[in-house]
């Protein structure tokens, strides 16, 4: 798939009209290999103050696909917006974040405009011979870097929320194209109301966050908790857990971070009481740096920590709090 020029990269926002935290990265990654072009699908006459943001985050160019349905169909608009953007601006790649709303919208479009996904990628680059787009995966709990492309037809690339550093110069005046969607497809279903979920405390949500700190099962109980949140707020960082602590109850599900929770890539994980099983690993081991406490000198997690104490929690963490809060003032 050589001569990539347009990349496409599907904007997700907020209840407000605002581009979600992941779109930076995406016009990161975009920026990095060709021109990005934000796709985004609006009310009527309510892009632009969108397209001037999306141009603060380095979108050079920006579609504003126009539907009355915007935002309540289930993707639907966005398939038909991304599938016109690929005829206007003649693109071979398309950038989405690994959501589930944008990896349903990557599925559709696959079957609409003729392309293929690679799913859950970490990196985006040019082959050697700078022909090939080619997308780096981190499989098995982060074990081993996989490598996919496309041959022939459209390449769909969802990109793991946090996991793309690099971000694309401000661009003061990109240039706006405004269409109304022409080819949605018929919706699966309907959203009569939707309510964003509660961020947890006002700390940063899970997905997306530039520091973690997580719990495990070695936190004890739902009280003790307490110990990681502490944390988590003298360092700004979201909290998240291991699914043992979520099965006994010391947080919502929400929290979980793994092979069935979420995906994290922050640039600071911190993992407290957690022996690091390969399905909670799949779902931290690409954060940039890993602490780790856990009473037992042989818990897998610290294989793959970059810092790791081997001690109590309840004794350690307390210190660490203060000692944070210290040095802050
Ligand atoms: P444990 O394995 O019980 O470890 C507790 C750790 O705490 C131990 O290492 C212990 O030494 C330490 N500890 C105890 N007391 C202290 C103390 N006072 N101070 C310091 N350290 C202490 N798990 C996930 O996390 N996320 C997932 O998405 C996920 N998906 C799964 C999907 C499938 C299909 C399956 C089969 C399993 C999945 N699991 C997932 C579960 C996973 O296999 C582990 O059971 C789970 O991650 C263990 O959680 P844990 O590390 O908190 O508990």
């Amino acid at each position: 798939m050589a001569n990539i020029k347009n990349i496409l990269v599907l904007v997700e926002t907020t209840g407000e009209g605002k581009p979600k935290a992941t779109v930076a990265g995406l016009l990161g990654a975009a920026a990095a290999i060709g021109d990005p072009v934000a796709v985004a699908v609006t009310a009527p006459g309510h892009g632009d103050t969108l397209a001037a943001e999306l141009g603060a985050l380095g979108a050079g160019q920006v579609y504003l696909a126009e539907s009355p349905s915007a935002g309540s169909e289930l993707g639907s608009a966005q398939v038909g917006a991304l599938a016109d953007a690929h005829q206007k601006y003649a693109a071979s790649l398309v950038l989405v974040a690994n959501t589930n709303d944008s990896k349903t919208v990557a599925g559709r479009l696959a079957i609409a405009a003729g392309g293929s996904v690679c799913a859950d990628a970490v990196g985006i680059r040019y082959d050697e011979d700078g022909q090939e787009v080619i997308a780096t995966h981190s499989v098995f709990g982060g074990d081993f870097t996989t490598e996919s492309t496309v041959e022939g037809g459209l390449m769909i690339v969802s990109v793991r929320p946090g996991s793309i550093e690099a971000r694309a110069q401000p661009v003061a005046e990109p240039r706006i194209a405004t269409a109304p969607v022409s080819t949605v497809s018929s919706p699966g279903a309907r959203i009569v109301e939707s309510t964003d979920a509660v961020v947890q405390n006002g700390r940063p949500a899970l997905r997306g966050a530039k520091a973690v700190v997580s719990g495990g099962r070695g936190i004890g109980s739902k009280e003790n908790f307490l110990l990681v949140e502490q944390l988590a707020d003298a360092l700004g960082a979201a909290v998240g857990a291991s699914r043992a602590a979520v099965d006994a109850g010391y947080v919502p599900q929400s929290y979980q971070v793994g092979q069935t929770g979420v995906s994290v890539t922050p640039q600071l994980y911190v993992a407290l009481g957690i022996s690091g099983a390969i399905q909670h690993r799949a779902g931290m081991q690409t954060s940039r740096t890993i602490v780790a406490i856990n009473k037992d000198e042989n818990a897998p997690i610290f294989d793959v920590a970059d810092f790791g104490v081997v001690g109590d929690v309840f004794s350690i963490v307390p210190k660490l709090v203060e000692e944070i809060a210290a040095r802050r003032n």
